[in-house]
């Protein structure tokens, strides 16, 4: 079987890994420093802070900004569930803004529609690693007083004009599960400009302490570890050619998909890197099948796909508000369909993929 995605971790991670072990260090320690200060430089701000996970160093990302209970966060639908998750972990409230049909990110336009007294942030999805049109939601942003968090857990040193995500907004997060562009096992990382904002987000991280055992506010234990941080300075170095290897996949796969009439490969907008998280490709009603058939024909011949996200945010039970249509997600969620485009699959794995579509 051809997974869908697989981390590509080796004899380098298991040697940096052991030398962890060797120190003795376990749990938050100078690898930890060193992954952070390694990560500033290749994503271009002057901080990162390591965390436990994504979904904690988004939590910690929005705490940082200052979210608190009832305020407004607007964030698309059309996402891994974390990303609004932690909104409400910090009690504020989710304001879904639909997406661009093209580009299954944000649509800036419908985020201003959005807009309230109470709106305090904005969280962007950088979806598949395809960038969001940033100059106009740092505009937008800018011009309401509004927050600006980049979730780029997808999209690991991807650029719009040539700048890399994570360094735009007030904060970047970033997730290092074993699916992402680069992985520590479990993992994350927020990236910011800001000092006040880091300095309070290492507070946050370590149950609200920046002495031993004086706890100034209330916090967590989001650390990451030494031994995943070790991991991470490994991967980050490889980062690059991962990606460069995900942009090749990815243009043999277009020009399969090409010659499929009924599938629409996916769009990459003028100004972007896109790093190819997924690759996700919309089933129209010319294909002859349903997506669900298409997955299964695949499947048969051996070849993983997956669908991000089948049901949108805003559909699962916890957030379902009666009326509330956002018909761009909707639809999306039922035509995507991913294919394999990590860059552990082999030259002969990607003719076996490609032959295998147009055997479809
Ligand atoms: C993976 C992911 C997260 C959460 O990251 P974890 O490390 O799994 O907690 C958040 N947002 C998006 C868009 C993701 O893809």
């Amino acid at each position: 079987m051809i997974p869908i995605s697989m981390p590509l971790i080796g004899a380098e991670e298991l040697d940096a890994v052991k030398d962890v072990f060797k120190s003795g260090i376990l749990a938050q320690g100078p690898r930890v420093q060193e992954f952070e200060e390694l990560f500033s430089h290749y994503a271009g701000t002057r901080y990162s802070v390591a965390a436990s996970s994504g979904t904690t160093a988004l939590h910690l990302a929005l705490l940082g900004c200052g979210i608190g209970v009832g305020d407004e966060v607007i964030t698309t639908p059309f996402s891994f569930v974390a990303t609004a998750n932690s909104v409400l972990y910090c009690r504020g409230d989710v304001v879904f803004a639909d997406i661009d049909p093209e580009t299954y990110n944000i649509d800036p336009e419908k985020i201003e529609e959005r807009i309230t007294d109470k709106t305090k942030a904005v969280i962007v999805v950088h979806l598949y690693g395809q960038p969001c049109d940033m100059d106009a939601i740092v505009k937008l942003c800018r011009e309401h007083d509004i927050r600006l968090i980049e979730d780029a857990c997808q999209a690991h040193g991807a650029e719009y004009k040539g700048r890399k995500v994570g360094s735009f907004g007030d904060c970047g997060v970033f997730s290092f599960y074993p699916t992402k562009n680069m992985t520590t096992g479990e993992g994350g990382m927020i990236t910011t400009d800001d000092r006040d904002i880091a300095e309070n987000i290492r507070m946050l991280r370590e149950h609200g302490s920046k002495k031993k055992y004086q706890h100034e506010i209330l916090g967590y234990n989001y650390r990451m570890t030494d031994m995943a941080a070790a991991i991470g300075v490994v991967q980050l170095k490889k980062l690059d050619d991962f990606n460069s290897k995900r942009r090749e996949n990815a243009r043999r796969l277009d020009e399969t998909i090409a010659q499929l009439d009924g599938l629409i490969d996916p769009h990459v907008s003028s100004n972007v890197r896109h790093v190819f998280h997924q690759y996700t490709v919309r089933i129209t009603k010319k294909w002859d099948t349903s997506r669900d058939k298409m997955a299964s024909s695949l499947t048969n011949k051996g070849i993983g796909t997956g669908i991000y996200y089948p049901i949108p945010i805003h559909k699962q039970p916890y957030y379902e508000k009666a009326n509330e249509v956002l018909k761009v997600s909707e639809e999306a969620s039922k035509e995507v369909l991913s294919l394999p485009v990590h860059p552990g699959l082999s030259p002969e794995e990607m003719d076996y993929i490609c032959n295998a579509l147009l055997e479809l």
